[in-house]
Formats: C-alpha cells, structure tokens, sequence
C-alpha cells in the first residue's frame, strides 16, 4: 500500500472526497461531534487498551481472544459502515503486509451493534483501488466540489465549504 495513505484518511475519503483532501494538508476542525466521539471511545470498552497508534494506523483498541487478535474500530453509529469497513480492511491489511494475522471488529456501543470483518481477497482487491482512487483525489492541487448533502450540516469543514 502507498506509505501516504491512512486508514483514517480512507475512511474520510469514503465518507466525503473532499473532507479528505482537507485532512491530508492538516486543515482539522474539532466540532462538538467530533469531541462527542472521542468522548465514546473513552467512555466504551473501558478496561480495554485503547488508541494503538502506528505510522499509518490508529486502532480503538485490540483484544485477543482464543489466540485470535480481534482489532476495534468504534463509531457512534451506522451511518457510515462501509466506510469503517474499508478502514478495518485497511489496518487489516497494512498488518498482513508486516506479518500480523488479526481479525477485525466494528463496534457500535450506542446501537450494540457488532460486526465481525475478515480480510479476504476481494476486499484486499477493493482497498487497493480506493487506496490509488485516495491518494490521485487528495495529492490535485484543488479540492474536490462540494456536494451539498445531509452529514455537510455536522461537519467541522462546513464553513470551509459553504460560508
Ligand atoms: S461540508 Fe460537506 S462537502 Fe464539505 S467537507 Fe464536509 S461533508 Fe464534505
């Protein structure tokens, strides 16, 4: 995979182009949703180890289980699953690369909702042609246009895009 890819940046690619073109120059807003999710991942999975942090990944937390390594992505709903999926394909598959078999978990605490994701050959196809179709939107010189859609009203870009 290309070293200047993220999982976090995948995932803010997935959920919109433009946000992830902001986020790969730094340009980072908190706004109260974001605090509110961090504010989840303390509050969630308390006795865990949280917030493993590498050079392209930043994992919730990670538990094994029967000699199983399980990673943990958590969110604060469902709203964009496929998009967490694709990162949990992404951490999976950069620890493939160094020799580290695990599987991985979405998790959702507010919804208690769990979902098991497995690396298998088509989603090691599937993230590599998002990692190229990432990292040709994020390194153009402009960002991509905005689209007005629902999430634009939380998102802490909104001003940068609609002001
Ligand atoms: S406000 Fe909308 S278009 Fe702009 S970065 Fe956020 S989600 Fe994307």
């Amino acid at each position: 995979m290309d070293e200047r890819l993220t999982g976090g940046l995948v995932h803010e690619y997935l959920v919109c182009p433009r946000a992830a073109w902001y986020s790969y120059r730094h340009i980072r807003f908190e706004n109260e949703l974001l605090l509110l999710g961090k504010m989840l991942h303390e509050k969630s999975y308390k006795r865990e180890v949280k917030n493993i942090f590498g050079e392209s990944i930043s994992l919730d937390f990670a538990r094994r289980e029967d000699g199983t390594l399980y990673i943990y992505e958590v969110k604060k709903s469902r709203a964009m699953l496929y998009a967490a999926k694709m990162q949990l394909i992404f951490y999976l598959r950069w620890l493939k690369e160094r020799g580290v078999e695990a599987h991985g978990r979405i998790a959702v605490p507010t919804e208690k909702y769990v979902e098991e994701v497995r690396l298998t050959e088509k989603y090691e196809e599937e993230i590599e042609r998002i990692g190229r179709e990432v990292i040709e939107a994020v390194e153009k010189s402009k960002p991509p246009k905005a689209k007005g859609r629902k999430i634009c009203k939380k998102c802490s870009y909104h001003d940068f895009c609609w002001v």
